[in-house]
């Protein structure tokens, strides 16, 4: 027995599916039952390519034991999917544990790529947080790590020092170096940036800029023209704004990352950038919703704020074909045209999650 449904996609005409378990399949006479989707705008799932579910808030990041990541897992995990959430990108966390999420029940999680403990030499981050790493050492701390099943390699490429304000954490040719061994390893490279090694990260050739608050007009044309990805974290640069205040240097910073930010997304949707949507812990796990909106008050249509938090990450994952025939049988339908209105994603109707209907 399978069950129909109607998809409505946000562009484009309607068409009826069925699911059959896990798996969309072609209509047929098999329908025992229907599921009234014909009022309502069908997109594969939202997405959150910044988020860490070892991780329950940004205090966190102080430390947090290998039970604690580990047992944060299976809450973090469903909060993404009762919210529609069906994609994440975990980008790292203290140690490997992050990559259990690949263990949890498929049926109790999104669809996850993860990056193990964070790399950062010492004074580079937070202190006893991920893995030190010193700038000699990157090259082959990441050809004898990268291959793991989760996918991705986090490094850390620039932190402030006290009293100096930010520096780069590793030179250009070590980092450009590490980004080829990850790729002979089949995995991807994921570079956290709040300050000015913005450029060198992208010369190096990784995938994905996370924060970035700094990139250049020709770093947003380089990273397009390669198929990378940006992930600017508005709610967590926010966040720092905020809680440093704007009389502080580092609030200072912040602030002019957030104008550029701005600046810079308009830039990013007219040259095809894909443009990702992070919680990074700023915004509660599940919520999304709250970065595709910060996307479009600062600068992205609600399309292409859509587009970030949703179908631009199952692309960038792979998932190319979706809502088909054949296709994982994930679809959140939403009572607005979310190309029209982005804020229609913090109301979805309907989730079905790997066939099953999430209450
Ligand atoms: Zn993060």
């Amino acid at each position: 027995m399978t069950t129909l449904i109607t998809i409505q996609p946000p562009e484009g005409n309607p068409y009826d599916l069925a699911i059959d378990g896990t798996e969309f399949v072609d209509p047929d006479d098999r329908a025992t039952e229907g599921i009234d989707t014909a009022h309502l705008w069908a997109l594969p799932g939202l997405a959150d390519a910044h988020a860490h579910l070892t991780m329950t808030a940004l205090d966190d990041i102080a430390g947090t034991s290998e039970e604690t990541m580990k047992a944060n897992i299976p809450a973090t995990a469903w909060a993404h999917v009762e919210r529609g959430i069906l994609v994440i990108l975990d980008k790292g966390g203290n140690t490997d544990v992050t990559l259990l999420s690949l263990d949890h029940d498929a049926d109790l999680r999104p669809h996850v790529e993860v990056a193990g403990a964070m790399i950062h030499p010492d004074g580079g981050y937070m202190k006893g947080y991920g893995v030190e790493v010193e700038p000699e050492d990157l090259v082959e701390h990441v050809r004898s790590t990268a291959a793991t099943r989760g996918g991705w390699v986090k490094i850390v490429a620039d932190w402030p020092r006290r009293g100096t304000g930010p520096a780069t954490n590793y030179p250009l040719d070590a980092l450009t170096e590490a980004v080829v061994v990850a790729h002979e390893a089949a995995a991807r490279v994921a570079v956290h940036t709040m300050a000015h090694a913005a450029s060198e990260a992208v010369a190096a050739g990784v995938d994905s800029i996370e924060h970035g608050p700094f990139l250049t007009e020709e770093d947003l044309r380089l990273l397009a023209a390669r198929g990378g990805a940006w992930v600017p974290t508005i709610g967590n640069q926010t966040y720092w704004v905020n809680a440093l205040g704007e009389e502080s240097s580092g609030g200072r910073l912040f602030a002019a990352g957030l104008d550029q930010i701005t600046a810079n997304l308009p830039l990013a949707e007219e040259i095809g950038l894909t443009v990702l949507a992070g919680s990074d812990l700023a915004i509660p796990h599940g919520q999304i919703a709250t970065e595709a909106k910060l996307l479009r008050d600062h600068g992205l249509s609600d399309r292409a704020a859509t587009i970030a938090t949703s179908t631009a990450a199952f692309d960038y994952v792979g998932r190319t074909e979706r809502l088909g025939p054949g296709d994982t049988a994930d679809v959140v339908f939403f009572p607005e045209n979310p190309y029209e209105d982005v804020t229609t994603l913090d109301r979805p109707e309907l989730i079905i999650h790997r066939g099953r209907v999430i209450d």
